[in-house]
């Protein structure tokens, strides 16, 4: 099968680029309850991710990257502000959407890297990287199967797809989540210290699977607190106890479309 991730992605980019955000956060605040009167993880955080870009939120432990990337996720509620994210043609504030449109679009929209990997025990790779796809019943069960096996050998582990997780390794295992990620061909990948639990060898090999889907054109926003990654991603925003420290802009001018040469 030819595949459709692989070809539509290695495709040229587009002579005029994309203008908009695909993902916009404007002054979101996060106040966990607590019994002292609520903590606020995040306090009032402005930024945007274009298509194309590989942005990669750095901060210490506790800094609020992991809330970060649950507001842009959807997986938990905002205390106030708001998260725009582009999806075929529409910007959709995805706070204000029902937790069960909610659910279908992060389904189809948002592929999601955990630290720990999270692919459940007692499925095989394949049925892992099926999932997702059999959960917003977007393909046929023949298709899935076909993109699965597909994703599999993108992350180069397909010879072990009929395998349970535990059988494999944490590297294999952490591939094997990137490919699930893509099940449902997101626009956007979000990854949450996806080599935090590898060692340097093996986190060197997962972090070029995202380097090298970046260079075929996703769309990564990945947080971190290794500073040593900080020159390979393509913008840098640092997070400190829950605000953007000042450095690179976290909103961007829109990229301007290519000036034509004046006629004389
Ligand atoms: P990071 O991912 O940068 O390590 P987190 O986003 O996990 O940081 O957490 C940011 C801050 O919010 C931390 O101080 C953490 O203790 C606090 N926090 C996270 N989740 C909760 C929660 N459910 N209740 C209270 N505080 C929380």
């Amino acid at each position: 099968m030819t595949s459709r991730l692989v070809n539509n992605r290695e495709s040229p980019p587009a002579a005029v680029p994309d203008r908009r955000p695909l993902v916009s956060l404007h002054d979101v605040v996060k106040v966990y309850p607590t019994p002292d009167g609520g903590f606020a993880a995040l306090r009032g955080v402005t930024a945007e991710v274009f298509p194309g870009e590989f942005v990669g939120v750095i901060g210490k432990s506790g800094a609020g990257k992991s809330t970060l990337l649950n507001m842009i996720t959807g997986v938990d509620h905002l205390s106030s502000g708001k998260v725009v994210v582009q999806a075929n043609g529409h910007a959709v504030s995805i706070h204000d959407l029902s937790e069960s449109d909610l659910a279908l679009f992060r389904g189809r929209t948002i592929g999601v890297v955990h630290q720990s990997f999270q692919l459940l025990p007692m499925l095989t790779l394949l049925e892992n990287v099926m999932l997702p796809m059999d959960l917003t019943g977007r393909y046929s069960r023949r298709q899935s199967r076909e993109q699965a096996l597909e994703l599999l050998r993108l992350v180069d582990i397909e010879e072990h797809a009929h395998k349970l997780p535990t059988l494999i390794s944490g590297g294999q295992q952490q591939r094997v989540a990137i490919a699930r990620s893509l099940a449902n061909d997101p626009p956007l990948l979000v990854a949450d210290e996806p080599t935090g639990s590898l060692d340097s060898v093996t986190a060197e090999t997962v972090f070029g699977v995202f380097e090298h889907l970046v260079a075929q054109g996703r769309t990564i926003v990945m947080v971190t607190h290794d500073h040593g990654l900080a020159p390979r991603f393509s913008r840098r925003l640092y997070l400190a106890d829950g605000e953007f420290v000042p450095g690179e802009p976290a909103t961007l001018e829109a990229p301007s479309p290519p000036r034509r040469k004046a006629r004389r």
